[in-house]
């Protein structure tokens, strides 16, 4: 049923071949496995086939998993990634668990992480999740309030802003879905221009399976694959 490594040599094919086609150097991109509802020797056996980064979405099924991986503690193997809402009752949960955080989507958010990672000696990197697409249904800042809503952010203490995520309208048609890249990477731009304390636009988390080479063409440095690696998910 799964044939991950050959999925995976396909998917790198993919990313190499989008980020030739615009001049890019396929190495600015880190393609993160996501493995959200697929079980642990599943997830085995994409590290196995050179998978370093893996993205996860839900707390606890996140820290079922990685205890079976060993993965429960930081290691210089894997990055994990938590690229689903979170909750602020699950923040300190989620920086036991993660090594970047995508998903943060308010100041009160911000907050929550802000005051967690005073247990740790580094500052904790996140991602400012916007939703460029405005589908209600989706997590993220409306692009207009991004900019101030990450002045404010900013100013807390423990964390570190590295770069802006969004997840694209449900689209295949890249008319749509482009626009939305397009705005993530404009606005980035902007805040970097604008040089506040923490923060550094290092990296557009944009690009799933539907979409990734427009999202490659639009500047994406970290791309979140989950179908194209793992097949369909049976549940979501
Ligand atoms: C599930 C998910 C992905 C991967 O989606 P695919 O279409 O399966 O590649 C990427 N990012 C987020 C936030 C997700 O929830």
């Amino acid at each position: 049923m799964y044939d991950i490594e050959d999925n995976i040599r396909r998917v790198r094919e993919r990313i190499a071949e989008a980020a030739d086609n615009c001049g890019r150097k396929p190495s600015e991109i880190t393609l993160i496995a996501v493995t959200k509802t697929h079980p642990a020797e599943i997830i085995a056996s994409a590290i196995e086939a050179g998978i370093t980064d893996i993205g996860e979405n839900r707390i606890q099924e996140a820290e079922t998993k990685f205890s079976q991986l060993g993965l429960e503690e930081p290691s210089l193997k894997v990055k994990r990634h938590l690229a689903g809402h979170l909750q602020r009752n699950k923040v300190k949960k989620a920086l036991q668990l993660f090594d970047i955080i995508h998903s943060v989507d308010s100041l009160r958010l911000a907050e929550a992480v802000s005051q967690s990672a005073a247990e740790y000696p580094e500052p904790v990197e996140i991602l400012i999740e916007v939703n460029t697409s405005r589908e209600e249904s989706k997590f993220g800042l409306i692009p207009e309030e991004t900019i101030e809503t990450i002045e404010q952010i900013s100013q807390l203490l423990n964390i570190k802003i590295l770069g802006l995520m969004t997840v694209a309208g449900f689209s295949d048609d890249m008319k749509i879905v482009r626009p939305q890249f397009v705005e993530l990477r404009k606005l980035s731009e902007k805040i970097d221009k604008m040089r506040f304390p923490n923060v550094e636009m290092r990296h557009l988390s944009m690009g799933m399976t539907n979409d990734f080479e427009t999202a490659i063409e639009e500047g994406a440095t970290m791309v979140r694959i989950g179908t194209a690696i793992f097949g369909e998910r049976v549940t979501v």
